[in-house]
């Protein structure tokens, strides 16, 4: 079945949008402000934690990063407005990161600025491999200056990502922790730079979580593959970790069942709440892991609803 499933991604691309949204909307609060307050209120009923994503990425003018800050900006208010307990994410390359490093870190800063305005905090999605030198970077950056509302993702597939921990710890010290999101990364890389096979990259996960957990870093665990949050538990516990130093964070839309057991067991648990007019490209990639997409895909064509 595996190769279905990458026959049908790669179909997906070329598909009607109408037809796509059908499957993608599982994953995304959906296209306004609105949705995402709703879906969040709901997520905070039932005991989960949120982090509110506008979708959007890699834009071609930086006319479309200031317009974004912008709407980011407006995001925060209505969020911290209804009383949302959750923070934010974001993609540099929305900001112009590709475009003008300089403008895009002023443009971030204008967000971080104002999430610290309401004491919240602002966590950099990590992109594709020309992006993670520029992201460390601009997270240096904004830690130096707002030490407690800033935090970094780092992909346990790159090769780099152990080193990268080290070099950055020189940040951390137990007043101002170094906040991370650990996951296994989505980008298709090189083999050259990035570990290929699953157990590979699950052995480097649990690796670089260790020394995390050792260190005193506050992880973000986000991943739904079961050996990885069970070895998660192991390591948690080995360590000793307050349930207030460490959070699961889990994408909307994925193993509800599993993200429930979690909290069950008494962990934080963050589900990430993307929504918005460009859910085309975090769609699609989030329908290319779905082990079930090709069975989904049939169902939805030939299937009446
Ligand atoms: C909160 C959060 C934030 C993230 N932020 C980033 C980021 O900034 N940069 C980045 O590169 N990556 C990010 N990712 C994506 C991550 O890198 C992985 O691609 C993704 O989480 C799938 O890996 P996995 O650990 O769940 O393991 P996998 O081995 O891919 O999946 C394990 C199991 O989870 C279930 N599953 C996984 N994905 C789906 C799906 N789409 N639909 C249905 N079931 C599914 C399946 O049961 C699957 O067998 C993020 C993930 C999470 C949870």
């Amino acid at each position: 079945m595996m190769w279905f499933n990458k026959l049908i991604a790669s179909i997906l691309p070329h598909m009607p949008k109408n037809l796509v949204w059908i499957f993608s909307k599982r994953y995304i609060a959906g296209r306004t402000i609105e949705d995402a307050v709703r879906v969040s209120k709901q997520l905070n009923t039932d005991g989960y934690m949120v982090t509110i994503d506008l979708l959007g990425e890699f834009i071609t003018k930086l006319e479309e990063a200031e317009k974004n800050r912008d709407q980011y900006i407006n995001i925060i208010e209505t969020i911290q407005k209804n009383g949302i307990d959750g923070n934010y994410s974001l993609k540099p390359s929305m900001f112009g990161l590709l475009l003008d490093e300089e403008a895009c870190y002023r443009n971030i800063r204008e967000i971080v600025q104002k999430a610290v305005d309401y004491g919240n905090f602002v966590r950099i999605d990590m992109e594709d491999s020309q992006c993670v030198d520029m992201e460390i970077r601009l997270f240096r950056k904004l830690k130096k200056e707002f030490p407690k509302n800033v935090g970094l993702v780092l992909q346990a597939y790159m090769r780099r990502t152990l080193d990268d921990i080290k070099n950055l710890s020189d940040m951390h010290s137990k007043d101002n922790r170094l906040n991370f999101r650990l996951c296994k990364g989505i980008y298709v890389e090189p083999e050259k730079i990035a570990y290929k096979k699953y157990e590979e990259v699950n052995r480097h996960y649990l690796e670089d979580l260790e020394y995390i957990l050792k260190t005193g870093i506050y992880p973000g665990i986000a991943t739904h593959d079961i050996p990885l949050i069970e070895g998660a538990y192991r390591l948690l516990k080995k360590y000793n970790v307050p349930k207030d130093r460490y959070e699961f964070p889990m994408l909307y839309g994925v193993a509800p069942a599993l993200r429930k057991s979690i909290i069950e067991k008494g962990h934080r648990l963050r589900v990430y709440v993307p929504f918005g007019e460009d859910w085309f490209p975090y769609s699609t990639r989030r329908l290319k892991e779905n082990p079930k997409v090709a069975s989904d895909i049939m169902k939805a064509m030939f299937v009446r609803r």
